[in-house]
């Protein structure tokens, strides 16, 4: 046994230690560089945030684009990055800093002192115009080709090939295109400001240069509603409107963002709600202040885009029981164009309990009056609750009818509504 050879202490140690060290290795480098990589990220992330914040365009982060898109600085073809919601620049994150100082974005007010309505020239950006559009000039289709390449007006949405686009058309005046009705030109607001600090409120005579057909529309948003496809439609109407004339009411509630209708001519602003009922009873509201504050000059007329799940007010105006992008919002701008205005009913209606401790205040509610009160509203409310005890039962439309005119014969026999005007009082 004395002819064995033990292993040195110091050897076995030397051992143990490469182990520890392979082992730390193995574990820490891995969570060295997930760390690593996070921080880098988050720093990126940072950076690019401040460049929103300061930024005059308005930048939105996406992880994929919808359409083929060419970054607007290194022209490559990029999947990620950010789009300006305003303008429509689309770049990738190594770009970003350069295109947000080197491009433009709307000016929703012109900064130099050319007050006159007509002093706009078009502001063409390069590259990613709409798919389906057309030269101005040789009206063949533009930006067909797998490249950055073409122009389109931010203001008037125009197209042009590079090699269609002249001199004539960098100096020409933009008409504000198809939605020229609807736009507020950056230049009205340079004049109102002028006025407004001269102290004269005559913007009548102001628009009446922009033409009789003028009703400047104000989009009021909610982005949350409609699974959140309210915040895509801001960006839509930004890039086809003034972004001044598009508010997001989660930000800014409606009562503020209608102060725009007292810079525009008395009853010529339209406003377009997107938005479920609840949207729309908020602006109504904010409208009726208006009457209180004595704006009723200026109140403006309502149309609405349905989001979101209860839409039985836009439906009984005629817009339909919901908007899931069916058509594009251009057509939407269409429509309010063509709109007809009619009256709505609405009531404030304050509700007393007639108890005989009576301890509760009176509660105060605005109705819009599109429902009814006797036989009619009983087998509707009859034929809800059936179905919503056997809903499978109710698939089909005549079966549904049928439904409606078991319930209406059956009033006519039962007579519960029988003296419903002496049960109920009705005062305004
Ligand atoms: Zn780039
Ligand atoms: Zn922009
Ligand atoms: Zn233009
Ligand atoms: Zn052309």
């Amino acid at each position: 046994m004395e002819g064995e050879q033990r292993p040195a202490p110091y050897q076995g140690l030397f051992a143990d230690g490469h182990l520890v060290l392979y082992t730390l290795c193995s574990v820490l480098l891995p969570v060295f560089i997930t760390f690593w990589c996070s921080l880098q990220r988050s720093r990126r992330q940072l950076h690019r945030r401040d460049i929103f914040r300061k930024s005059k365009h308005g930048w939105r982060d996406t992880d994929l684009f919808s359409h083929p898109t060419y970054c607007c600085v290194c022209a490559q073809h990029i999947l990620q990055g950010a789009f300006c919601d305003c303008c429509g620049l689309r770049v990738d994150e190594g770009c970003l800093k350069k295109a947000d100082k080197r491009f433009h974005c709307k000016e929703i007010m012109l900064k130099n002192d050319s007050r006159a309505l007509d002093a706009m020239h078009h502001h063409w950006i390069r590259g990613n115009v709409p798919l389906c559009s057309y030269c101005v000039v040789c009206k063949q289709q533009c930006g067909s080709q797998p490249k950055l390449c073409d122009y389109r007006c931010i203001w008037c949405q125009k197209t042009v090939h590079d090699e269609c686009m002249k001199s004539s058309l960098r100096n020409e005046k933009c008409d504000f295109g198809e939605f020229r009705n609807l736009i507020i030109p950056p230049s009205y607001l340079t004049c109102i400001n002028q006025m407004r600090k001269d102290k004269k409120t005559d913007y009548a005579m102001l628009a009446s240069k922009l033409g009789k057909q003028w009703t400047p529309l104000i989009v009021l948003a909610n982005s949350r509603s409609g699974t959140n496809m309210g915040e895509g439609l801001l960006g839509e109407f930004r890039i086809l409107l003034n972004p001044v004339q598009v508010f997001d009411v989660t930000k800014t509630p409606p009562i503020k963002a209608l102060q725009l209708c007292t810079l525009l001519p008395f009853h010529s602003a339209r406003v377009l709600v997107c938005g479920g009922d609840g949207t729309v009873g908020w602006v109504l509201d904010a409208v009726d202040e208006m009457k209180i504050k004595g704006q009723e000059k200026y109140i403006p007329q309502v149309a609405v885009l349905p989001l979101g799940t209860g839409n039985d007010l836009s439906n009984t105006l005629g817009w339909g029981t919901g908007y899931a992008g069916e058509i594009p919002v251009a057509q939407v701008l269409r429509n309010v164009m063509e709109a007809d205005g009619i009256k709505l009913d609405r009531w404030k209606v304050q509700v007393t309990n007639k108890g005989y401790y009576n301890l509760r205040k009176p509660k105060e509610f605005t109705m819009n009056n599109y429902f009814s009160v006797g036989p009619d509203a009983l087998m509707a409310l009859n034929f809800h609750a059936h179905r919503e005890k056997a809903p499978s039962l109710f698939s089909s439309r005549i079966l549904n009818k049928a439904v409606y005119l078991f319930y209406g014969t059956k009033d006519c026999l039962v007579q519960e509504c029988k003296d419903l005007n002496k049960k109920v009082e009705v005062s305004f």
